[in-house]
C-alpha cells in the first residue's frame, strides 16, 4: 500500500532545533515570509505558521503541520495574511509535545496590543518558571516553553514592549533566538551566549526608514527573499524595528561568546554564512583536518550524503584520494513511501540511501560522516557498502565523538543511548563494522575554524555535546550549578 506520510525522522542524528523569521515594511510580507521559511525547511520539519499585521494594526494568523509548502502554497491562504509586516516559524518540537497548540508563532493580546512570538532554542529554567507563573495564575495554552515569554511579558510592570521583553528576557535561562512583532515595531533578541544563530538583512531603500528589514536563524532565507547580510545580531543584543529602521538595545553586558559549534559541522545549510564564516568552506576545512590527523591508505573518498559531502571533498583534497559519490541518497523517500510495515522497516537505510557498486567493489573505501549518534545508521551504510564488494570500509567523522546530550534547543536522544557516551572509539568502531573509526579531535574543530585550538579556561564556542562542558545552567535539569556539576561529574 503506497501511503503520503509525514517526512521519516532520522533518528540517528542530532536534530536542528527550528527556524525564525521576520519581516517588516515589505510588500506582500506574508508570501516572503513563507519563502523565507521555505529556505529554513532544514531547521524544522513538524509544523509552520506565520502571523502578519496589516496596515490597521490587526494581526492575521496561520499556522499548521507539516511542510512550509504544505501550509503556504495555497495563495488564498497567503491573501488572508495581509500587511507589511510578519513573523514566522519552522518547528521541530524541542518543547512541548506536537499539538497544533504549540504551533508558533504564538500570539497574545496585551494591554498594549497584540504580540506575536517566534523563538528558536531551548529555555533551561521553563519549568521552574512555568511552576511560578501558574502559582501566579497564569493561564498556559500550550505547552510550549516560548509561552513562559509571553507571560513573563504579560505581568511586567513596565510600561514600553520593549522593557517588558527586556524584563522577561533577563528571567530566562537558555538559548535562544527570537523574534516578536507588535504594532509598532519587529523585534529580535539573542540569548546573552548568543548560542542560537539570529541575521539582520535589508531590503532595498535608500535611507533606513524606507527600506525593509529582515531577521532570520541564516542568511540562505535573506537571499531567497532578496535580501542583503546586514550584520548577526550580536549575542545579548536585542534589535528593535520601527519605522526609523534598527536600533540595538544590549541590556545583557558583555559576555564570551558561546555559539554552538554544531552549526558549523551539521545544522546550518551548507550555502549559509554563519558567523562571518561561510559553512560550506568550514566544513571542507574540517574534512582537511580530519584528513591530515587520521590518514589511512584508501582508493576513494565516499561521503554519507547529504551533509557529509562537504567534509569528504575537503577530506579527498588533502589526502590526494579521488572523491566519489559511492553512496546515492533518495531525496524523496520521506514524502511517499510504502506504509512501514516490519518487513520494509527492516529495510531501513535501504530506503534512503543505495550504494553505487561501480565506485565501491574490490576498492579501500574511506566513508566521511558529520557524526555518530546512535550509531544504528552508521552500522547500516557499512554493511551495505561491505555489501557492495568494497575492499576494506574505514570511517571518518568531521566532529569529536557526542558523548552528551543537548540542552539548548537541539533534538538529542538520552546520554545513555548515545554510542560515544558508553563506548571506546575502537569499541565502536567494532560495533559498526568498520576497518578503522577516527573522528576529528575537538582541538582539530577549532583549528579548522581558525582558532589554535580549543581554550579550555575560554572557550569559543559551545561545545558541551562533545565536552560536558556546558555554559548556561540547567535549572530544570539539575536545580543549580553546583548540583548540576557534581551530578555530571558523578555521570563521567
Ligand atoms: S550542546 Fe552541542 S548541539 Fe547543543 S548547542 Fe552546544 S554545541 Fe550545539
Amino acid at each position: 500500500m503506497i501511503s503520503l506520510a509525514p517526512a521519516l525522522p532520522d533518528d540517528d542524528k542530532f536534530h536542528e532545533e527550528c527556524g525564525v523569521f521576520g519581516l517588516w515594511n515589505a510588500k506582500d510580507a506574508a508570501a516572503l515570509t513563507a519563502l523565507g521559511l521555505h529556505a529554513l525547511q532544514h531547521r524544522g520539519q513538524e509544523a509552520a505558521g506565520i502571523v502578519s499585521l496589516n496596515d490597521g494594526g490587526t494581526f492575521h494568523a496561520h499556522r499548521g503541520r507539516g511542510l512550509v509548502g504544505d501550509n503556504f502554497s495555497d495563495a488564498k491562504v497567503i491573501a488572508a495574511l495581509p500587511g507589511h509586516a510578519a513573523v514566522g516559524h519552522n518547528r521541530y518540537a524541542t518543547t512541548g509535545e506536537t499539538a497544533l497548540r504549540n504551533v508558533q508563532p504564538l500570539f497574545a493580546d496585551f494591554a498594549f496590543g497584540g504580540l506575536a512570538v517566534a523563538h528558536n532554542g531551548n529555555l533551561t529554567n521553563a519549568h521552574g518558571l512555568r511552576r511560578t507563573l501558574v502559582n501566579r495564575g497564569c493561564l498556559f495554552q500550550s505547552t510550549t516553553d516560548t509561552e513562559v515569554f509571553i507571560h513573563l511579558i504579560a505581568i511586567s510592570l513596565y510600561s514600553t514592549v520593549v522593557d517588558r521583553l527586556i524584563d522577561a528576557l533577563k528571567q530566562v535561562q537558555g538559548a535562544y533566538s527570537l523574534v516578536a512583532l507588535h504594532d509598532g515595531a519587529l523585534i529580535g533578541a539573542r540569548d546573552p551566549l548568543g548560542v542560537r544563530p539570529l541575521v539582520l538583512g535589508r531590503l532595498g531603500g535608500e535611507a533606513d526608514a524606507e527600506a525593509g528589514w529582515v531577521l532570520a536563524s541564516e542568511t540562505c532565507a535573506l537571499e531567497i527573499v532578496g535580501a542583503e547580510f546586514v550584520r548577526d545580531v550580536e549575542p545579548g543584543e536585542i534589535v528593535v524595528i520601527d519605522r526609523d529602521g534598527p536600533r540595538s538595545i544590549k541590556p545583557f553586558g558583555r559576555h564570551q561568546s558561546r555559539f554552538c559549534i554544531f552549526e558549523y559541522i551539521y545544522f546550518a545549510r551548507p550555502d549559509s554564512i554563519v558567523e562571518g564564516t561561510p559553512v560550506y568552506e568550514t566544513r571542507k576545512r574540517i574534512g582537511a583536518e580530519l584528513a591530515r590527523e587520521s590518514g589511512v591508505a584508501a582508493d576513494v573518498v565516499v561521503p554519507v550524503p547529504d551533509s557529509g559531502v562537504p567534509a569528504a571533498m575537503g577530506y579527498a583534497a588533502e589526502a590526494g584520494i579521488p572523491f566519489e559519490l559511492g553512496i546515492i541518497r533518495n531525496h524523496y523517500v520521506g514524502r511517499t513511501f510504502i506504509e512501514p510495515t516490519d518487513q520494509i522497516r527492516n529495510l531501513g537505510v535501504k530506503l534512503k540511501h543505495s550504494a553505487n557498486r561501480a565506485m565501491i567493489e574490490g576498492k579501500r573505501v574511506i566513508l566521511v560522516d558529520d557524526s555518530i549518534v546512535r550509531g544504528t545508521t552508521s552500522r547500516k551504510i557499512v554493511e551495505m557498502v561491505r555489501a557492495a564488494g568494497a575492499a576494506e570500509v574505514h570511517m571518518r567523522v568531521s566532529s569529536p565523538p557526542t558523548t552528551h546530550s543537548c540542552y539548548y534547543g537541539i533534538d538529542t536522544p538520552e546520554r545513555g543511548k548515545l554510542m560515544a557516551a558508553r563506548n571506546s572509539v575502537e569499541e565502536m568502531a567494532a560495533i559498526i563494522g568498520v576497518d578503522s573509526l577516527a573522528f576529528i579531535s575537538l582541538d582539530g574543530l577549532y583549528r579548522a575554524l581558525g582558532r589554535p585550538g580549543r581554550d579550555t579556561a575560554k572557550p569559543a564556542y559551545c561545545d558541551a555535546c562533545f565536552t560536558g562542558d556546558y555554559a548556561i545552567p540547567l535549572t530544570d535539569q539539575f536545580g543549580n550549578a553546583e548540583r548540576q556539576l557534581s551530578l555530571l561529574q558523578a555521570s563521567e
